[in-house]
């Protein structure tokens, strides 16, 4: 692959007197291009080097600085549940009429929307929905055995918290509600133990009296800091050879005999293999190569409070209001919310503040002063799953769309997007992940 001699400092390299010769330099693999360095890339990256190719990310911002950096840090092995399900059709009418609520559409924004709609609401029914439980439970099961690998292979293990969630519920009705979910999650093997009074109180003291019941999900993990994360990932599969271009791709151009990237400067990559994982911008791209695939934004919001905020003993869920809290050792998170609003828009950070002033009510005591407010673009197809396979294009493969799910998800798409670069046969069925199933 043609390359720029300087590299930014993500990618960097030591000296060639202090390591041993890249895979590059040692003349194997071939030149393998990813475009997007979020944790979808980085974890696609990662694989291909550890198996001896050539990898080079393009990103037009740099390693784990636009949606991967700033979400809630779950490892949430046990969320297999579509999130088109009954539980949350349900709550729409409530969550759509109420402007900061944890779903606004901006009303201008529905016509284009309205197609991504009538498919999300399809993909909630009967036997469409059963499908996408089946496979977001293989893939999960897939997602942890790969993290756990991925850990101890980048030397992260250290920034894994195995501490569980609360989910709470403010009702009888509310709690009632959850149960089909659970039923769903238990048929799939996935431990919980529902909890009150002391038993709750003890998970996380000082929680409003509001809340009456929860559900503490052992199994569910966080990383200390889903940023720090990306980049000490990263920084393992540097120091084994990838690297990092910093630009913006303006378009790709299939060919038989690889891709050709057009760099927003006008220069152009050539690249034998192309792996696209360019989180909410990725359908941008996959046009370029004349796919339509449906992929749309949930973005989603945040803000990030000093350490000292609250003693938050485990990650804690509001599902009623769309948001949780999670204690980073960066600092106390507070946020989730899904605001369909595509790309283009500014953010409206008052949806940062509505859920902070609600986390300050369930947690009497919480200080919410000092606070960092962010937006992110989950990238969401309408059945929940994300796209992992081949393009139509020859040599090109999508690693997409992973929703709400991506920071859990993104070892196990870094190894299937291996095996399919390797021809080699992948541990799930990916028929369910087919860039060509819409
Ligand atoms: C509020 C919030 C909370 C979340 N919480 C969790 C959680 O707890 N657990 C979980 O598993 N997931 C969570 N997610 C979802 C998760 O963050 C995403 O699924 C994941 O970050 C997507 O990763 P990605 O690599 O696909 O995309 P990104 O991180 O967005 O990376 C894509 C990259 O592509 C680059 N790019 C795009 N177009 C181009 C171009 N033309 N040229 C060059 N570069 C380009 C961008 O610069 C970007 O760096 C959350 C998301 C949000 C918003």
């Amino acid at each position: 692959m043609q390359e720029n001699s300087d590299e930014t400092e993500e990618g960097r390299r030591p000296s060639s007197a202090l390591r041993a010769p890249s895979p590059r330099e040692r003349g194997e693999g071939q030149d393998i291009a990813i475009i997007g360095g979020g944790i979808i890339g980085i974890c696609a990256a990662t694989y291909l080097t550890e198996a001896g190719r050539n990898v080079t990310i393009f990103d037009r911002t740099g390693i784990c600085e636009e949606t991967s950096s700033g979400n809630a840090a779950a490892f949430a092995f046990t969320d297999v549940l579509p999130l088109a399900h009954k539980g949350m059709v349900r709550q729409l009418p409530k969550w759509l009429a109420d402007p900061l609520g944890p779903l606004p559409i901006p009303p201008a924004y529905l016509p284009k929307l309205l197609p991504w709609l009538i498919r999300f609401w399809r993909a909630g029914r009967g036997a469409r929905y059963e499908t996408s439980l089946a496979a977001q439970a293989a893939m999960m099961r897939l997602a942890e055995a790969e993290w756990m690998g991925l850990l101890d292979r980048s030397g992260t293990r250290p920034m894994l918290r195995e501490d569980g969630s609360l989910e709470l519920y403010e009702s009888e009705a509310e709690f009632r509600a959850s149960l089909s979910g659970w039923a769903a999650r238990e048929r799939y093997g996935i431990g919980f133990n529902h909890v009150e009074g002391a038993e709750m109180a003890a998970l996380q003291p000082g929680l409003s009296p509001r809340f009456i019941k929860a559900t503490f999900v052992p199994g569910w993990k966080t990383v200390s800091d889903p940023k720090l994360l990306g980049k000490a990932v990263w920084a393992h599969a540097a120091r084994l050879g990838a690297r990092f271009e910093h630009a913006l791709v303006a378009r790709i151009v299939g060919g038989a005999d690889g891709a050709t990237i057009v760099l927003a400067d006008g220069s152009t990559r050539k690249a034998n293999q192309l792996v696209i994982a360019a989180g909410a911008w990725s359908h941008l791209l996959a046009r370029d190569l004349g796919e339509r695939i449906p992929l749309e934004t949930e973005r989603g919001y945040n803000t990030t409070l000093p350490k000292a905020a609250f003693d938050v003993r485990r990650q804690l869920i509001f599902s009623g209001h769309g948001f949780v809290i999670t204690p980073l050792e960066t600092g106390l998170r507070v946020g989730g919310a899904v605001e369909l609003g595509g790309i283009e828009r500014p953010p409206n950070f008052a949806r940062s503040k509505a859920m902070l002033e609600k986390a300050r009510r369930f947690l009497p005591g919480l200080d919410p002063s000092g606070g960092r407010e962010w937006m992110g673009y989950r990238p969401s197809l309408p059945d929940s799953l994300p796209v992992i396979g081949r393009a139509r294009a020859p040599n090109t493969f999508y690693a997409f769309g992973h929703g709400h799910l991506g920071l859990t998800q993104a070892a196990a798409t870094g190894r299937l997007i291996r095996d399919l670069v390797l021809g080699q046969a992948p541990p799930v069925g990916l028929a369910p992940f087919s860039p060509q199933r819409f």
